[in-house]
Formats: C-alpha cells, sequence, structure tokens
C-alpha cells in the first residue's frame, strides 16, 4: 500500500516547521501519511507541483512566496479562498487542485479558543496590508467587531484592501500616525517585521491599547518577538504570537486532506517546549 503524500511548498522552506505539526496530528489521529517539504525555485511553482502530483502528491500547504501561484493554479477554490484571493493550501482531487485558505480560520480559533478573546463589539487594529490581512479580515469581520482599523505603511494599499471589504462588515483604513489618540482592544501585527527588524516607533504612535487589551503577532518564536517587547512596554495587557494560528490553520488542512479534525493540544508542546 503507498502512503499518501503531503508537503509543504515555499522558498524558503527548511524553516517551517509544518512537518512536525502534520507528524503530530496524523499520529494522534491514526492517519497513515508522509508530510516533507518541498523547496521550488522562484520561477517553478507549477513544475514542482506537477512533479509532485505525478509523484503520487495528495496535497499540499503553500506558504511564502507561492500563495497567489497556488491560488491561480487551483481550479476550484474555497468561498474563503476567492475572499483572500490567495491559497495556502491545495487538495489534489483526482484531475484537479482544490484550494482553501486556513490563515483566517486558524487566526480565529486561536483568539476566541485558545486565547479566549471575544471579537464581537471589539475595536480592532491591524498593522499591514498584505497576503496575510487578505486571509483573515473575512473571518475577523465575520465575529462582528465593532470596527476593524487596518493601518500600513504604504496607506494607498490599506484603503484599496478596506474598500474590497467594506460590504463584509466596519472596516477602514487610517495611516499609521493619524491612529495617535486612538484606543484598541486588540492589536494584531501582520505586517512582515518578523525577529530582526525592530518596530517602527517614528510611524506606530505610543497609547494605543485599550486597558485589557490584546496584542497579537501573526510572527512566532521562542523568543519575545520585537512587537510583542513594544506592546507590553506600551501596557497591552495581554500578549500572544502567531504559533497558535500557524497549529490552527495547519488543523483546518488536515481536516480538508483526510475529513479528521485534529485535536491541536498535541502539537504545542512539541513547538513551544515548556522552559523555552
Ligand atoms: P506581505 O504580503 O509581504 O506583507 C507585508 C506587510 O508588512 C506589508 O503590509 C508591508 O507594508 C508591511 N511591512 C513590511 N516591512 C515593514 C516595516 N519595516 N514597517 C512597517 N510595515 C512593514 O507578508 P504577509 O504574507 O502578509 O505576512 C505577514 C506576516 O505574517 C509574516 O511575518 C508571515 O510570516 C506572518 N504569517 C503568519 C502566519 C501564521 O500562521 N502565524 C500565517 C500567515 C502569515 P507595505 O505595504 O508598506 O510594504
Amino acid at each position: 500500500m503507498t502512503i499518501d503524500r503531503y508537503a509543504v511548498i515555499g522558498n524558503p522552506v527548511a524553516h517551517s516547521k509544518s512537518p512536525i505539526i502534520h507528524a503530530a496530528f496524523a499520529k494522534a489521529t491514526g492517519q497513515e501519511l508522509s508530510y516533507e517539504r518541498l523547496l521550488a525555485p522562484r520561477d517553478g511553482f507549477a513544475s514542482t507541483v506537477e512533479r509532485f502530483v505525478a509523484e503520487g502528491g495528495k496535497g499540499l500547504n503553500v506558504t511564502i512566496p507561492f500563495k497567489l501561484e497556488a491560488f491561480a493554479l487551483a481550479r476550484k477554490r474555497s468561498g474563503r479562498a476567492e475572499s483572500a484571493g490567495a491559497c495556502n493550501t491545495l487538495a489534489w482531487r483526482g484531475d484537479h487542485w482544490y484550494g482553501d485558505n486556513t490563515d483566517g480560520a486558524g487566526l480565529l480559533r486561536d483568539l476566541t479558543h485558545n486565547l479566549g478573546e471575544t471579537i464581537g463589539g471589539r475595536n480592532v487594529l491591524v498593522f499591514g496590508a498584505g497576503g496575510a490581512v487578505h486571509g483573515i479580515l473575512q473571518p475577523l469581520l465575520a465575529h462582528g467587531p465593532r470596527r476593524i482599523v487596518l493601518a500600513n505603511r504604504t496607506h494607498a494599499r490599506a484603503v484599496e484592501l478596506a474598500a474590497h471589504f467594506t460590504a463584509e462588515g466596519p472596516v477602514v483604513a487610517i495611516e499609521p500616525r493619524s491612529l495617535a489618540g486612538e484606543r484598541f482592544d486588540i492589536v494584531i501585527n501582520a505586517t512582515s517585521i518578523g525577529l530582526d527588524t525592530p518596530v517602527p516607533r517614528d510611524l506606530w504612535p505610543n497609547g494605543l491599547f485599550a486597558p485589557g487589551a490584546l496584542a497579537y503577532d501573526l510572527v512566532y518564536a521562542n523568543q519575545t518577538t520585537p512587537f510583542v517587547r513594544w506592546a507590553k512596554e506600551q501596557g497591552a495587557a495581554r500578549t500572544a504570537d502567531g504559533l497558535g494560528m500557524l497549529i490552527e490553520q495547519a488543523a483546518e488542512s488536515f481536516f480538508l486532506w483526510r475529513g479528521v479534525r485534529p485535536d491541536t493540544a498535541c502539537a504545542f508542546p512539541l513547538l513551544r517546549p515548556k522552559d523555552s
């Protein structure tokens, strides 16, 4: 019997934690499968995917920089992938790829289930207007926030994105410097200032956190991220990084591929050892 093959495809991809997560899910659910890292040349996404299918590949997680190409490759797509305009998950359906986007569901599951956060009626600030924000806006709006403010270094991108989603709920774009005096219950960093780039203090005003506010960084690490450090200095009552989102979006992909929803609790200790 051949074992179903899955992989995370990206460039770079060596850092990806997805193989660890999916191996844990497979073990916990008793599913027999293999999951690997697939490095595709920057100009060779489609050909790498084609080869993977020819060799028995059944599903892919897609990471930087291929989420838009994955969207284009998918002949059928979920509503959330259509809304995001990008796919982070592909499932082989015998003669075509089905594309999904599980990033938003992963974030919402982490916020509401793991962190016990309420979105309904809350004032939410999102820094950034890139691919990740495309994926998280619709699920955030579906939870009924009072208002979502998009603040991006390149303001025009935030304006365009807000306009795209305005029919789905209260979302506006505000230039980061013009946020001075505003207070938010949830502040999400969806910029690509990862671990090595400092928070743009000249751009982001002080005093944005309402009492009890949560600061959530899409970036994850076994160390305090620059955004989380800044948020704590600014008085954020609670902070979280994006490890929970990563694990929860993986669980959504696993469910799409295998029809079984893993209990994500098995993956957290593997990626965040207690003494880290
Ligand atoms: P992206 O499409 O490249 O967008 C990057 C965003 O960051 C843009 O809005 C950009 O602003 C902004 N930015 C970059 N450098 C900045 C700086 N120095 N100061 C202020 N803003 C800056 O990236 P993405 O795909 O949206 O990903 C964003 C982050 O989310 C990445 O770190 C990614 O790893 C993370 N992510 C995590 C998960 C998870 O499961 N935890 C899932 C998806 C993504 P401009 O428009 O001005 O260039």
